[in-house]
């Protein structure tokens, strides 16, 4: 079973008075599901599975390492996913990038009964030299119009080199975080098959290197129109554990082991710390590709709100668990 961790409900908490605005969602049905308006059996899948435990062993049959492994091979394709990177060319920068992850959100929802609401969530702020941004989001209709809230699956698509806003430099980011926005795609493709009682928003993030911008922009806006939200699954750096470089004790078993096999969770606030090991799930490992930002070591945990990444390793001894960092290995 997939676990993850939480930063968007950090941000959410914690965020300050912002410069992000104007605020869009480029679709206006899946807005209007963000805000409980809609009919539930307008979405409602031709044959009901909702068996949570059916649901649990088709997923963990049903998710694809080949799909996860191309995906990632894909985003890495377009060299630099920075948020100020290129937004016309069809084949480098973020635009390419996140125009081929909105394709598969529309393909995946092809595929289920046009189930998912595709489109961008828009917002305003400079960002290395850049106005306008996009996250991009397939939104699940729940069965329940009133729930106790809506569910975000996400992850952040941007890439970095050490220099914050280099966007001629190789950044393919394929660990950090080409990992988690494919699990993000991954999992939009196999949940869409089922029905949930809240709605689900699986979500591609942007400007998180930068500062969380796009997961705080996404924050104000559920705040500002009253979209509660019941949890925040974040996925950051998955698909590998090298202790004491990527993470520290008793988040992993111990300095410098190895694992690429285990989920981590990191629950937050009033939740209790885990780990968990599911078995195999997938290597990210692709040969001839840079795990971290795109040529820069990748680093340590975090996702704390309002501490974006670091540019050098990082590795420290935790007494309890940190609030955010990679999930799977997955998560964020
Ligand atoms: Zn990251």
């Amino acid at each position: 079973m997939l676990k993850f961790t939480h930063s968007l409900f950090i941000v959410l908490l914690a965020f300050p008075l912002s410069a992000q605005t104007n605020f869009l969602v480029t679709n206006t049905l899946a807005e209007q599901v963000l805000k409980g308006n809609y009919t539930p059996a307008d979405y409602a899948a031709g044959a009901v599975i909702d068996d949570p435990a059916l649901i649990a062993t088709e997923i963990n049959a049903r998710i694809s390492p080949d799909s996860l492994k191309s995906y990632i091979a894909a985003l890495s394709s377009f060299g630099n996913r920075n948020t100020g990177s290129d937004t016309v060319s069809s084949s480098w920068g973020i635009g390419a990038a996140r125009r081929w992850v909105l394709s598969q959100f529309q393909a995946f929802s092809a595929e289920n009964e046009d189930r998912l609401l595709t489109g961008y969530f828009q917002f305003d702020r400079p960002i290395c030299s850049v106005g306008r941004h996009r996250n991009i989001m397939a939104v699940l209709p729940g069965t329940d119009p009133d729930p106790n809230g809506v569910i975000i699956v996400e992850g952040h698509i941007d890439s970095r080199c050490e220099a914050l806003c280099d966007t001629a430099c190789l950044a393919e980011g394929v660990e950090d975080n080409a990992s988690g926005t494919v699990l993000v795609m991954e999992l939009a493709r196999i949940l869409s098959k089922y029905s949930f009682k809240n709605t689900i928003v699986f979500m591609a993030v942007i400007g998180e290197e930068q500062g969380l911008y796009g997961a705080e922009a996404f924050a104000i806006y559920c705040q500002n129109n009253n979209i509660p939200l019941r949890a925040v699954l974040n996925n950051d750096v998955i698909g590998g554990v090298f202790c004491g470089e990527t993470s520290s004790p008793p988040s992993c078993s111990g300095y410098n082991s190895i694992d690429s096999t285990s989920v981590r969770l990191f629950f937050i606030r009033r939740f209790q710390f885990t780990t968990q090991t599911t078995g195999a799930l997938y290597q990210t490992a692709i040969p001839g590709k840079s795990p971290g930002h795109g040529g820069c070591p990748d680093e340590r945990p975090h996702h704390v709100a309002r501490r974006p990444h670091r540019p050098r390793r990082r590795s420290y001894s935790v007494q309890e668990p940190r609030l955010s960092c990679h999930a799977f290995h997955s998560s964020q």
